[in-house]
């Protein structure tokens, strides 16, 4: 895929210059460098020869075929360059040039201009206004970057140049090896989803780095990474994930949600490994470069000093990994090579007079504990210890189980660091870092080893959620009434409680003797979102006294907030028994399509905000997952003596609330709010819904 890019035989350089410091220049300059080995061609009407190389005045003139161009003319002259290129025959093209779309409405014409020329011959481009590509084994570095590459197994992808430049440095000074590296600038035509797949092939890549601005297909983006992750770690830094969507929410879902939900829901569903900070993006691509994901949760730590042990104890507490107590065997082995004041436990601590032969025999009783999944090192620097003595051992037979290190101090542990990292150890300056690090690397595994989920279709009353929406349409409606809410979401297995409608008090005297005692009052107003809010909701009324008051109180409360309003009377409802109360919704994202939101639901769902986001429309287990990934998972799970609720019709609830938002994009977002769940055997209800249809919002 996109070979001609990556393992061209000969390349054409557009608009190659004899100045040093041009891009033009540059490029060319690399190319001689990294000993690419089939021909270059400089093309420059102005001069002869370049760097040596006899330089033709147009494309045309070359007397071979071309494979690949690099272009760095101006802007304005592109276009007509690639019309050449296409009437030479040329498949691939990587603009350099920069002055298209990132410079606004003159240039983003231009650049359809190219894009245009380009499809009408057949020519693939890379960019524009980007660094340029870099394949270590066909020894191609297309980039203009002032940095000779080495040869590895990360294939990296990226948005931005910068970024480009800064893991071309981090590479060199880590000595961790590219094998490919393709800078996407303005992503006119190739773009990050071909790029996944391009590295997913190639053979010499062994762990996948993308940084990532924007996606333009979020489904199609998860789709391929779902293919991808399988094959290979794929670590991702996205930025720009804060700016939430401004939209005017008419829901808790829409407000809780926006483009950072969205990729988070795609990375959950496709197995990438997010890295949340540039500095944990290289800690993670140091890992997968170097070791194997963690084949469980199990973590054994290594340390001589108390301190820095109880701090990455502490990091494992906050995370996915566990420390588990070390098998009576290892105990006893570990007896045997340890002072009696030494900690057996784990941490294991073989305290601050250890030396490095200490280190030594400890680790091969740790490794050989074959609940031990993984090891962390820490070293601080003592009188007893060398460095680099360790750093020896742990480079040594270390296939058996990954270790990561962290050797605390600065100068004199730099010398080991470097050591470590030469012999294919990680290294982090933090325990707290490397402990993120081996989560990931097992939550990653963790990921793998699922069978992938699998969405079933519920059976639902299709027909009668389209029929619904049909009457709405016909009648010129944006705007769904209440009970038309309702017969969609019960088309779709949601049990409300039994309601009346009801203009005077009297009307809700006899609404609560037809529904029986105890009920709830709500204000029944289409211009009333939140109706707590307004203190527009009683509930728990036991009798006809109570009734009356609540009734009065709810006119009252909403005319003194909302004056003006039309209150068209209350709803008297059944009381659902007790429960706890979730909310499950959905809303429509501009990449990514549909979302299921899932979460501690009621009246403080906004400022709890403990909700999780999954792409629509999901499988079983990804909605138990959901449920068990939120702070109030224990609540649910049941507290003190509680029974736990029931979680099969909670999974199906949300479920069916996917399928929903997928069957009918015309609907743009929707909750239930709360939705009362009890114990197994109890009806799970929905006592609050909303839906809205596209365009309203
Ligand atoms: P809103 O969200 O518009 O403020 P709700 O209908 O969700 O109004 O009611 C607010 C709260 O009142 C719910 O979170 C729930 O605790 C309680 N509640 C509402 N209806 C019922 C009901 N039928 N049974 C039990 N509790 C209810
Ligand atoms: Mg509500």
């Amino acid at each position: 895929m996109l070979d001609f890019f990556f393992k061209p035989k000969t390349v054409a350089v557009i608009g190659a210059s004899r100045e040093p410091g041009k891009v033009g220049h540059d490029v060319l300059r690399n190319l001689l460098d990294f000993n690419f080995p089939g021909h270059i061609f400089p093309i420059n009407p102005k001069a002869d020869e370049i760097l040596g190389l006899k330089a033709y005045p147009s494309i045309l003139e070359v007397p071979e075929d071309v494979d690949l161009v690099v272009i760095a003319v101006r802007a304005p002259f592109v276009p007509e360059v690639i019309d050449q290129c296409g009437q030479k025959g040329v498949k691939a093209a990587v603009v350099l040039t920069s002055g298209f779309k990132e410079t606004g409405l003159e240039g983003a014409k231009l650049e359809k201009k190219l894009v245009e020329t380009a499809r009408s011959h057949g020519i693939r481009i890379i960019g524009p206004n980007c660094l340029g590509i870099l394949d270590t084994y066909s020894r191609l570095n297309a980039t203009f970057a002032g940095l000779k590459p080495i040869k590895g197994e990360i294939g990296f992808f990226s948005q931005s140049g910068a970024l480009c430049l800064a893991v071309l440095e981090w590479s060199k000074a880590e000595k961790i090896g590219l094998s490919r590296f393709v800078s996407l600038g303005n992503k006119c035509d190739v773009n990050e989803i071909e790029c996944l797949r391009m590295l997913a092939e190639d053979p010499h890549t062994k762990v996948i780095m993308g940084y990532i601005e924007g996606i333009t297909d979020g489904r199609a983006f998860t789709e391929v990474a779902c293919e991808v992750a399988r094959e290979k770690p794929v670590i991702i830094f996205k930025s720009g994930t804060t700016a939430a969507g401004a939209r005017a929410a008419s829901s808790h879902t829409g407000s809780l949600a926006g483009s950072e939900q969205a990729f988070e829901a795609s990375v959950k569903r496709s197995g990438l490994i997010r890295a949340k900070t540039l500095r944990e993006f290289f800690n993670l691509a140091l890992y997968f470069a170097f070791m194997p994901p963690l084949a469980g949760p199990y973590l054994g730590i290594v340390t001589n000093s108390g301190g820095p042990g109880i701090v990455a104890a502490d990091a494992c507490e906050n995370s996915a990994l566990e420390l588990p107590s070390l098998s009576s065997e290892t105990v006893e082995k570990l007896r045997k090579v340890l002072p009696p004041y030494a900690s057996f436990y784990n941490p294991v601590d073989i305290t601050g007079d250890a030396d490095a032969a200490r280190y030594e025999k400890t680790l091969e009783v740790l490794i050989e504990d074959q609940r031990l999944n993984g090891l962390l090192v820490i070293l601080s620097r003592t009188a007893t210890v060398n460095p680099d003595e360790v750093a020896e051992i742990l480079t040594k037979d270390k296939a058996q189980k990954p270790i990561v290190a962290c050797f605390l101090g600065e100068e004199s542990v730099k010398k080991a660091r470097k050591k470590l990292l030469k012999g294919k150890v990680p290294h982090y300056e933090y325990p707290e870092e490397a402990v993120k690090v081996l989560e990931k690397a097992w939550l990653y595994e963790w990921w793998r080893k699922k069978p992938p989920s699998k969405v079933k279709k519920l059976k639902v009353n299709f027909k009668q959620v389209a029929e619904t929406l049909q009457i709405v349409r016909s009648e010129g409606r944006s705007h769904l009434l209440d009970h038309e809410v309702k017969q969609i979401l019960e088309a779709y297995g949601f049990v409300f409680p039994k309601s009346l409608v009801a203009r005077t008090t009297d009307e809700a005297i006899l609404a609560a003797k037809v529904i029986g005692y105890p009920v709830v009052l709500k204000v029944l107003s289409p211009q009333i979102q939140h109706k707590s809010d307004v203190g527009g909701v009683k509930v728990n009324i036991r009798d006809e006294e109570e009734l009356i008051k609540a009734f009065e109180e709810i006119i009252i409360n909403v005319r003194k907030r909302l004056p003006g309003i039309s209150v068209l009377g209350v709803i008297v409802q059944e009381m659902a028994p007790k429960g706890k109360e979730v909310i499950v919704g959905f809303i429509r994202d501009p990449q990514f399509g549909p979302l299921v939101m899932f979460g501690l639901g009621g009246i403080y769902v906004e400022v709890l905000k403990d909700v999780t986001f999954r792409l629509a429309p999901l499988a079983k287990e990804e909605a138990l997952e959901m449920i068990r990934e939120i702070k109030a998972y224990p609540v649910l799970k049941g507290i003190r003596g509680e029974p736990e609720v029931d979680m099969d019709s909670l999974a199906r609830a949300i479920v069916s609330m996917g399928q929903l938002a997928a069957d009918f994009p015309e609907l743009s977002e929707g909750e239930v709010n709360p939705l009362i769940v009890g114990p197994k055997g109890q009806k799970t209800i929905a006592v609050d819904a909303r839906l809205s249809l596209g365009g309203e919002k």
